[in-house]
């Protein structure tokens, strides 16, 4: 059924003429649904912490969830404690979960064991993401990630950062199912952030490149070395893939040399051992988000690619300048040093912790909370008057 979808989702084939009338009607839903979540006619929530949601407007996957554990690590490192919530499909309960150390995939979902384990962040789900959100907040979370929640209308959010799938792009720009768009292309219009994974051309002016880099396998389950990629190259391998943009994996798999032989599951399936069992003795070569759910029944010859979202220095700034921003961020760190709360002195671009008598800038909206890059202040500064 997709793989017919995707023939004039994306390969330029004209739709059959009784899509577009449900294109239409799906176009419409979604008008009604957002006016009805603007007019409060529909209850949404907000956490009294604030929201970060990371999505995207088209159907499959765009890299929103290497997009998230990097954001999770990288607010993290400022000393935030990060909660993640999603949907986890692929579960088999829908009611909010908090995880914990051995939740498995069939519990919480593929992405959200991945994200746990690639973060130090709680995370939690549910299909009401609200309920989950408060889970987090039980936890402690003092800010709240939303991986895939930008038609989730019910929880509120600070920042909307959308992911494009730089290769695709919108595809024939049409909504569901004529199409592979969830929302109009002008949704972009009301989003703060805009990340492109890979792709040549800009699909959008004012994105942010975001690259996924990974050259090194990880076995799925034996204690073995980690062996880089490039060592297959020139050779054969099968490359098993539950995502949702298969090609993207196989296509780095080539790019790194390898003869791929591809095996296409539905995105979220749950594996069974002989689902990975060729018959030879060749490489298997899985994802991340799929080696979670095969530890149980991995072989040595199987092994997983992790993926890393890399930005330049220059757009990292830039993204995390106006994460901090709107996210109203500044105002929940706390000292890196007594772990006390700071003050934030906007007009000189400051935060300064009063017990320590330490002023941490600010730079381009990114705060520095590194005791070495903190001044001094002395005990008469006015800074530490009010
Ligand atoms: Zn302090």
């Amino acid at each position: 059924m997709e793989s017919w979808l995707q023939t004039f989702w994306y390969q330029g084939a004209a739709p059959p003429w009784w899509l577009r009338p449900l294109s239409w009607l799906f176009g419409s839903v979604v008008r009604l649904r957002r006016n009805a979540y603007r007019r409060g006619w529909l209850p949404s929530g907000r956490p009294a912490c604030p929201v970060i949601v990371i999505g995207n407007i088209s159907v499959g996957g765009t890299g929103k969830t290497p997009l998230t554990i990097w954001l999770a690590n990288e607010l993290h490192s400022f000393g935030l404690r990060v909660g993640v919530v999603l949907r986890g499909y692929g579960r088999t309960a829908t009611g909010p979960l908090l995880l914990e150390d051995r939740t498995g995939a069939a519990q919480a979902g593929d992405e959200a064991v991945l994200i746990r384990r690639r973060t130090h962040c709680l995370v939690a789900v549910g299909s009401d993401r609200r309920a989950a959100a408060r889970l987090l907040e039980q936890a402690g979370a003092q800010l709240i990630i939303a991986d895939d929640g930008l038609q989730h209308l019910a929880l509120q959010r600070d920042v909307e950062i959308a992911v494009i799938d730089g290769e695709r792009g919108f595809g024939n720009g049409r909504l569901l199912p004529a199409g592979p768009l969830r929302e109009p292309v002008s949704r972009l219009g009301s989003v703060a952030l805009l990340v492109q994974n890979g792709g040549e051309a800009l699909c959008d002016p004012r994105a942010l490149r975001m690259r996924l880099a990974g050259d090194e396998l990880l076995p799925v389950s034996e204690r073995l070395a980690p062996m880089p990629l490039a060592q297959l190259a020139g050779h054969a391998a099968h490359a098993v893939a539950a995502i949702g943009n298969p090609q993207r994996f196989f296509a780095t798999l080539r790019a790194a040399g390898l003869s791929v032989r591809e095996h296409v599951f539905p995105d979220h399936h749950r594996f069974s051992a002989t689902e990975l069992q060729f018959g030879d003795a060749l490489p298997v070569l899985i994802t991340e988000k799929d080696a979670v759910k095969c530890q149980a029944f991995a072989l040595p010859q199987h092994w997983y690619l992790p993926v890393t979202a890399q930005f330049t220095a220059n757009e990292r700034q830039t993204l995390l300048g106006r994460v901090f921003m709107d996210a109203r961020l500044l105002d929940i760190l706390a000292c890196p040093v007594c772990k006390g709360p700071l003050q934030y002195e906007r007009a000189q671009s400051l935060l300064v912790c009063r017990t320590d008598r330490l002023a941490f800038p600010i730079r381009e909206g990114i705060p520095v909370m590194l005791e070495e890059e903190a001044r001094q202040l002395s005990g008469d500064d006015p800074l530490l008057g009010r």
